[in-house]
């Protein structure tokens, strides 16, 4: 063997140095097998060097097979890590066919592990990040994802969900900003300074008032499609109607420093957006929470308490989830009962209330402190059952569109408070 006679140093040189002499071939057997020109031939890199995209490793086999590692987010003072997310960008020449697998999908939560990968795992690819189209994978025993991607183009977006980056939503407010319509009021900054913004659509002396948050968790983008789909119908000339009976106000993307950086669910300090709302939020760790709080309470204190908040996640089950009825909060369930039997007629929700006990909740937490009627509402990311399809981005935002008559229908007066 070359091994036992020239020391390692020099070998590794020797390859290196073959490689860039375009001698690749001659030193395939020395490289655990990986054929070198095969791999140059098709393909070049996996791209994460964009906004929105997953940190991840890989790395390519002897057959030419590019096994992707993703990168858990993990959760501050807890076992738990989350990954149910990609969203990169693979460089191969245009015309050939790229195997890929994504691994490890092994979380924890509330210290079990559970994958989040089905045989209903979507996976969406596209040219140029904006036109998605969705391919098959085939799911591996060890909870692996495995597909095949054919480059129409030399570089290929390959995605979870169809993606809402910040620069979406840049544009969107570029877009609405200067309607008379619209307020967009800056109410702090996340743990890394980028600003966070509420959208008030309406007037402010609406009689009724609706807030709405997206984007708690950063690799779950229905919600921000949901409010992009509900703003712009509402500044639609036939929407006069229903702006005289109400006024939404949106936090459209509470996370920002998770979408920017491809995480799955916690903000920059490892907290969780969507819990401990029984508590006041950490100013320091939780900025983004505090940030919303401090406006909320100025609202009240002005006598403008929403009255019904909405935080919008995706997940695989699709359900509205709603405080569990109990002897203290009749006149709460009834509200939001009437409330889901507006979705079910005007919108493609068919998924179903799923009551929750959890103080820490949106829903119970505002509840309590604020006396709020809030839920959190779960956009199934895999498959939309009332349009027996997969979603897209446009479907979400079919939703938003939809639930401005459902609030019109909500709030015709006979609501109790
Ligand atoms: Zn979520």
């Amino acid at each position: 063997m070359v091994k036992n006679i020239i020391p390692t140093g020099i070998f590794l040189c020797l390859i290196i140095s073959n490689i860039f002499a375009g001698k690749a071939s001659e030193v395939r057997h020395h490289t655990s097998g990986i054929a070198a020109d095969t791999v140059k031939k098709n393909f070049r890199y996996i791209n994460t060097n964009f906004e929105n995209a997953s940190q991840l490793d890989w790395e390519i086999d002897s057959a030419g097979v590019v096994h992707i590692s993703l990168n858990y987010d993990h959760e501050r003072a807890s076992p738990n890590q989350a990954n149910g997310h990609w969203h990169f960008q693979v460089e191969a020449e245009a015309g050939s066919e790229v195997t890929l697998t994504l691994n490890n999908f092994d979380n924890v939560w509330n210290g079990m592990k559970a994958s989040p990968v089905s045989h209903r795992t979507n996976c969406l690819v596209s040219a140029d990040g904006i036109t998605w189209t969705e391919i098959p994978t085939d799911l591996l025993p060890n909870n692996s994802l495995k597909f095949r991607l054919h480059m129409t183009s030399s570089k290929m977006y390959v995605a979870s969900v169809e993606p809402y980056r910040i620069s979406d939503l840049d544009k969107l407010i570029r877009e609405v900003r200067a309607n008379p319509l619209v307020e967009v009021t800056n109410i702090g900054k996340t743990a890394e300074g980028r600003s966070l913004e509420i959208i008030r659509v309406g007037r402010k002396d609406a009689p009724y008032r609706i807030f709405l948050r997206a984007r708690a968790h950063s690799w779950e983008p229905g919600g921000n499609w949901v409010v992009q789909g509900l703003i712009r119908s509402l500044l639609k000339k036939d929407a006069a109607a229903f702006l005289k009976r109400y006024a939404v106000y949106i936090m459209p993307m509470a996370n920002k420093d998770g979408v920017a950086r491809g995480r799955t669910r916690f903000n920059t300090l490892g907290k969780d957006l969507n819990r401990e709302w029984h508590l006041p939020a950490d100013k320091e760790l939780t900025p983004e929470k505090y940030a919303f709080e401090s406006w909320l309470i100025k609202m009240v204190a002005e006598g403008k308490k929403p009255h019904l908040a909405i935080d919008l996640h995706n997940d695989a089950g699709g359900n509205v989830h709603i405080n569990l009825p109990t002897a203290d909060n009749v006149a709460h369930t009834e509200r939001i009962k009437r409330f889901v039997d507006l979705l079910y007629k005007h919108t493609w929700f068919t998924e179903g209330p799923a009551h929750v006990k959890n103080p820490g909740s949106f829903g119970e937490g505002l509840g309590a402190r604020f006396g709020i009627d809030a839920i959190v509402y779960e956009l199934n990311y895999e498959w939309i059952k009332g349009l027996k399809k997969q979603p897209f981005g446009k479907d979400w935002e079919l939703l938003g569109e939809q639930l401005r008559t459902v609030f019109y229908n909500y709030f015709d007066g006979k609501n109790v408070y």
